[in-house]
């Protein structure tokens, strides 16, 4: 998914992502769609990349729609209109509302060690989201949608095992 789109930009949380299921949450309609994008941004929030994609995102014309780099299209859009507002490259205000900018993932050496402790863990999809709930309730992430991403990526894996 991100390698199509940003050929240069490589280890996205999203490429872990089987294609289908990553066609589905990163091309997902926000305004149809809001929990297919809610999610794609939920993966983004813990994605190493996320800053450097959402720059490249803010320095081309597309998308057209979908998630990227934390963002939705349309959001990503109004903030390259409210950038230019702001440089004084236009003068008029831009009709959308400043939108709010992603915060990027800094990882926590506990989230990493817990994450890899899944990983390695032969645990079934159920454990594997309750280990998340428990890491929730020590604060082991530093946003709930770090957990949601984590989840969402575990929910696909375990897609991608039922499919293959
Ligand atoms: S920030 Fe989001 S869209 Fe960009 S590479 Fe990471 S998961 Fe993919």
């Amino acid at each position: 998914m991100s390698a199509e789109r940003f050929p240069s930009l490589e280890g996205g949380a999203c490429t872990d992502l089987a294609p289908g299921v990553a066609e589905k949450y990163f091309n997902a309609n926000a305004h149809r769609e809001p929990f297919l994008a809610k999610t794609a941004k939920a993966i983004c929030a813990r994605c190493v990349i996320q800053p450097q994609c959402l720059e490249a995102a803010m320095k081309r014309t597309y998308p057209d729609r979908g998630v990227i780099g934390g963002m939705t299209a349309s959001s990503i859009r109004a903030a390259k209109e409210w950038d230019a507002y702001d440089k004084g490259l236009r003068s008029n205000p831009p009709k959308h509302s400043r939108p709010e900018m992603p915060n990027y993932y800094e990882p926590s050496p506990a989230s990493e060690h817990a994450a890899e402790l899944r990983a390695i863990a032969d645990l079934s999809f159920e454990e594997r989201v309750y280990g998340i709930f428990l890491d929730v309730k020590k604060g082991k992430y530093q946003t709930l949608n770090q957990a949601i991403g984590e989840i969402a990526l575990i929910h696909s894996q375990a897609m991608e095992v039922n499919h293959a």
